[in-house]
């Protein structure tokens, strides 16, 4: 019998059916954790709503949230999902951002290239009334701050320019989900920097801090320039070539704490230009060595 019973037993396990379940006792629980969720994405599809929806369906990409032209809300993927929206990505040195955050996806055309040059499409308010409240109870579930909201082209500038250069931050920002430099602050800095541009070791100090990579394929200068013009297209969108500039220096500088004392912006060999020491450069002094 017992002989039997072992058979039955052992040709129930070749068969997957005597593996049990584990018993966990769930009496403790920590007070130690947060959201995986750390970044919300914003994108737009470049395509009609139908195009968008097939392509994030039943395609190779997804995200969790689409908002049509009506505007509706779809939910596509669950929020504790991943959805793959981001491809490869980095923020803050975190990499592959899919694991790590909410996509949405707006649809949109974003941009059309003719005899004259690129058109940007604008954006329609009634998508970003819509928006905004999403966002606010995404920030909220997940306890995130408003610098959690990013574009793709924040998490991977050397790909992507979505959600473009007419799109909205500012408005997010006054609505409390992103982040936009205080105008007192940026003035303040360009009186400071008496319209002098810092030279671009000191920009690729101040995009790093604030979260953007410098790594890329490419050569070191065109991978820099990509970045300054996600930068530029986030934050200064009339103009977004990716080539330094006083204004960009300015807003950049009330973005990132202290990098108006970065020692990058003091006289050198590479940056002769610069004030080497005075009021507004205190941490400049006359024997620096050169950079
Ligand atoms: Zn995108």
């Amino acid at each position: 019998m017992w002989r039997g019973l072992i058979v039955l037993c052992l040709a129930a396990i070749l068969l997957g059916g005597c593996t049990r379940a584990p018993v966990i006792d769930t009496r403790y629980s920590s007070q130690n954790h947060d959201s995986r969720v750390q970044y919300v994405i914003l994108h737009y599809t470049s395509s009609d709503f139908d195009r968008a929806l097939q392509h994030l369906t039943v395609g190779q990409v997804s995200s969790h949230y689409l908002i049509d032209t009506q505007p509706t809300i779809y939910r596509l993927v669950d929020e504790d999902r991943r959805a793959w929206h981001a491809g490869e990505s980095s923020w803050q040195g975190r990499t592959w951002l899919n694991g790590s955050s909410i996509g949405i996806e707006i649809v949109h055309p974003g941009y059309t290239d003719g005899p004259a040059g690129r058109y940007w499409h604008p954006w329609s308010e009634a998508q970003i009334d819509v928006l905004i409240p999403l966002l606010k109870d995404i920030l909220r579930r997940h306890g995130l701050g408003p610098e959690h909201v990013l574009g793709h082209s924040d998490v991977a500038p050397q790909r992507k320019v979505d959600p473009g250069p007419l799109f909205p931050w500012q408005r997010l920002a006054e609505a409390g989900v992103a982040v936009w430099p205080e105008a007192e602050r940026v003035a303040d800095n360009l009186r400071r920097l008496e319209g002098q541009t810092p030279p671009m070791a000191w920009f690729e100090e101040g995009l790093q801090q604030l979260g953007f990579s410098l790594q890329g394929a490419a050569d070191q200068v065109v991978v820099s320039r990509n970045v300054l013009a996600a930068f530029q297209m986030r934050f200064r969108p009339s103009r977004f070539d990716g080539q330094p500039d006083v204004e960009s220096a300015a807003i950049l500088a009330a973005l990132v704490p202290d990098l108006l004392n970065s020692a990058l912006l003091c006289k050198s060999a590479e940056n002769p230009s610069m004030p080497r020491s005075g009021a507004q450069w205190p941490h400049c002094t006359p024997d620096q060595p050169a950079w």
